[in-house]
C-alpha cells in the first residue's frame, strides 16, 4: 500500500462522521481527538469502554450503562478524574454538542502512559476519552428485514478464565477472524462457541434461541449486554419463559427462532444459520414482538434520560 501524501491524509481526515469528543478535559470536534500511539490501550488493549445509545435525542438506559463502565473500570483498576455525575455530565454534553438525533455515545478509559517510560502498569496515567457519532447498525435494513444468516464459527470466543468478558474490552480478534470465516462462507455475520463447544456470542452481540415460547440465552462467558438484560426485562412484560443456560449449537440450529441483541440495533431477527432455515425462515413472532416493545420504550421517561 502506498503511504498517502499529505494531502490525501488530509482529505481523509474530511471523511470522519460528524461528531463531538471529549478528551484532555475539553470538548472538540471528532476529527481532532487523537491519542498517542504510546497509550497502553493502543498498544496492549488495556483499556474499557462502553456504548449507549440515543434515539429521538433520548439516551437509552444510560444509568446501566453507567454502571457497566463503572464496574469495568473498577475491576482493571482504573481510575477516572471525576464519579459517576462528571461521567454522566459529560456524555450528555457530547450528545448535546453533536446536534445528532440518533447517537452512539462511546466512553473509554485507557490504561494511558507513563511519563517515564516504565513498564509497570501502575505508573501509567490513565486517559479518558468520550464521544458522540451517528447511530451505527450491527445489521443493515436488508438484513434486519429478511433476519440474518449466521455462521457459527470454528474459532473459540476467548474463555472468561483468560479475559473477564463482563468487563467490556477491546479484544476481538477472535471476533474479527470469525467475521471474515462468516464472509468467506456467504453468511453475513458469525458467532462464536465456547471452550465446551456451547454458543457463546458474536462481535458486538448476544444470541437468544426461542423454543415452544420459552427464551434462552447463553449464560456466562459472555458480555453482559444491556440490550440482552432488555430483552430479559421485556420477556417477563410478555409474561414469556427466560433463562440464562447452556446454549448447544444443535439447539440453536432446531429454535424456533433466533435472534441477537445489541446497543447497535437492539433486538435483531437470524433466519439462517450457516443457511440453514431457522423455523420457517422468517423473522418470528416472538422476535416481532419483542422488537416492537424494544422500540416502544425508546419514548417511555423511566428508560430514557432526554439530551437537552
Ligand atoms: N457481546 C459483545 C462481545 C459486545 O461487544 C457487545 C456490544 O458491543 C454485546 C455483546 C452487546 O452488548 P450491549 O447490548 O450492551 O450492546
Amino acid at each position: 500500500m502506498n503511504t498517502p501524501s499529505p494531502e490525501q491524509a488530509a482529505s481523509r481526515e474530511e471523511t470522519f462522521p460528524p461528531g463531538t469528543a471529549y478528551m484532555d478535559g475539553r470538548f472538540c470536534p471528532l476529527s481532532e481527538a487523537k491519542i498517542s500511539i504510546l497509550d497502553w490501550g493502543f498498544l496492549r488493549s488495556d483499556a474499557t469502554y462502553d456504548v449507549v445509545h440515543v434515539w429521538r435525542r433520548r439516551f437509552f438506559r444510560l444509568e446501566a450503562h453507567l454502571d457497566r463502565f463503572l464496574s469495568s473500570v473498577d475491576k482493571l483498576r482504573l481510575r477516572l478524574p471525576f464519579g459517576r455525575e462528571g461521567l454522566r455530565d459529560i456524555l450528555i454534553e457530547c450528545a448535546r454538542r453533536s446536534g445528532l438525533d440518533d447517537a452512539y455515545v462511546e466512553m473509554v478509559c485507557t490504561r494511558g502512559r507513563s511519563p517515564t517510560f516504565s513498564r509497570d502498569p501502575r505508573d501509567a496515567v490513565n486517559r479518558f476519552i468520550a464521544f458522540a457519532i451517528p447511530f451505527g447498525w450491527v445489521a443493515d435494513e436488508d438484513q434486519r428485514r429478511r433476519g440474518l444468516n449466521l455462521a457459527i464459527g470454528t474459532v473459540t470466543r476467548i474463555p472468561p478464565q483468560s479475559v473477564d468478558p463482563t468487563i467490556k474490552n477491546y479484544h476481538s480478534l477472535d471476533l474479527v477472524s470469525g467475521m471474515f470465516e462468516a464472509y468467506e462462507r456467504g453468511a453475513d455475520n458469525v458467532v462464536l462457541v465456547n471452550t465446551r463447544g456451547d454458543i457463546a456470542e458474536g462481535p458486538g452481540f448476544n444470541v437468544f434461541a426461542v423454543k415452544d415460547g420459552a427464551l434462552t440465552t447463553p449464560e456466562g462467558g459472555v458480555l453482559q449486554g444491556i440490550t440482552r438484560q432488555t430483552a430479559l426485562e421485556l420477556a417477563a412484560e410478555l409474561a414469556l419463559p427466560a433463562a440464562e443456560a447452556p446454549l448447544s449449537a444443535d439447539a440453536l440450529r432446531g429454535a424456533d427462532e433466533v435472534f441477537i441483541t445489541s446497543t447497535a440495533g437492539g433486538i435483531m431477527a437470524v433466519t439462517r444459520i450457516d443457511g440453514a432455515a431457522i423455523g420457517d425462515g422468517r423473522p418470528g413472532p416472538v422476535t416481532e414482538r419483542l422488537t416492537e416493545l424494544y422500540w416502544e420504550k425508546h419514548s417511555d421517561p423511566a428508560w430514557t434520560t432526554p439530551v437537552e
